[in-house]
């Protein structure tokens, strides 16, 4: 590792290839002899497009995107998704079913409720979602337009480890912001998926959406063009000018994640990090997981001391050996150690070496 670099566990933006870096670094001032940089270049240019083309290609051969899917880059963040999925799919019959297992698929239902009839499917408030409700607690209704959930809970360190079941005619809606790219998707449930992309995938500043072209051209009539999942089909993610730059680094990362193998690394290397650290919380008497077992988390371990100030002394300590960003979610507090695909091995081993000698420390 680069001496100064640190082992970067924030939730995102979050760590990103070091080799991804080195390559835009190389190229930041003249992209293959262009004489400029992809920050200077119209969207609208062949070196452009041709970046455009192979990252949403690279994408779609690593997840194994169907053709009836569209692959966008748009803007807004996953929270803008929250208005856009249902000002799209809820006039399919004005009701829509929510599945709350943390903040973020909270927040969705709330923007939901402002378009239609939206449901509670079911709801892990009453243990501070420390869990994912089982399929037999969903209830979906067979009218419901769309079912959603959220695919990992980045905050509560919970993670779906099935594909929810809906009523025959029913689509699956899932923010998979921060578990995306770990794992392969049933296509065929879905009528879309999404992605703030500066959790698992580039920087900040691009949403990754893939939407089933069935489910588009029914948009309420009062929204907003940019909202719209049929014009920016239509307009191939460039109504107006798209986030270019975090674009280019997203093809940057999806080569990366190629060339490491794909999803099938990136989910075995998921297992092996994260392992790391539960084995660590299971065999220690100060750290308690804040997920249940069977829910944990992939990519966010979550846990604390169960004493404030002890939590505080093991950040700080933390970061004077070089790892940063372990302080839990403002919202809940103790620590959070985010896993995502950039994070080594290496790196994972480093927290777990340190938890172990923060605990006998004392
Ligand atoms: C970070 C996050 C969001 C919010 O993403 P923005 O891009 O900041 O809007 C939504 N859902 C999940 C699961 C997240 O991790």
């Amino acid at each position: 590792m680069n001496e100064k670099r640190v082992f970067n566990f924030a939730a995102g933006p979050s760590a990103i290839p070091e080799e991804v870096l080195a390559e835009a670094g190389a190229e930041i001032m003249n992209y293959r002899g262009s004489g400029m940089s992809v920050m200077e270049m119209s969207h609208r240019s062949k070196a452009f497009l041709s970046i455009f083309e192979e990252t949403k290609d690279t994408l779609r051969r690593l997840m194994k995107v169907p053709e009836d899917f569209e692959i966008l880059f748009l803007q807004g963040g996953a929270t803008l998704q929250f208005a856009m999925a249902p000002m799209n799919f809820i006039t399919r019959t004005g009701k829509a079913d929510y599945a709350i297992t943390g903040s973020f698929a909270g927040k969705a239902a709330d923007e939901a409720k402002k378009y239609g009839d939206i449901a509670i499917a079911a709801s892990s408030k009453e243990k501070n979602h420390t869990y994912i409700p089982a399929q037999s607690e969903l209830k979906i209704r067979e009218d419901a337009s769309y079912f959603y959930y959220c695919a990992n809970n980045t905050i509560y360190g919970t993670e779906w480890q099935y594909t929810p079941e809906a009523p025959a005619g029913v689509p699956l809606v899932a923010d998979m912001s921060s578990d995306i790219l770990t794992r392969y998707v049933d296509w065929s449930k879905y009528a879309l998926v999404f992605a703030g992309a500066q959790k698992n995938m580039a920087p900040a500043g691009v949403t990754v959406v893939f939407v089933n072209k069935a489910y588009i051209g029914s948009a309420l009539p009062y929204t907003p063009v940019m909202l719209d999942y049929a014009a920016m089909v239509k307009g191939d993610s460039m109504h107006n000018t798209p986030p270019c730059w975090s674009i280019y680094m997203m093809g940057l990362i999806m080569k990366w994640v190629e060339k490491m193998g794909g999803i099938e690394a990136m989910d075995a290397r998921k297992r092996q990090r994260s392992k790391l650290l539960y084995d660590v919380i299971d065999a220690s008497s100060l750290y308690k997981g804040c997920a249940e077992k069977g829910s944990r988390s992939f990519m966010n371990v979550t846990f604390v001391t169960g004493d404030p100030e002890l939590d505080k002394r093991f950040i700080a300590g933390a970061k004077e050996v070089g790892i940063e960003n372990v302080n839990g979610h403002r919202s809940v507090g103790g620590m959070r150690a985010s896993i995502y695909n950039a994070m080594s091995i290496e790196g994972a081993q480093a927290l777990a070496d340190y938890m172990v000698e923060f605990e006998k420390r004392g």
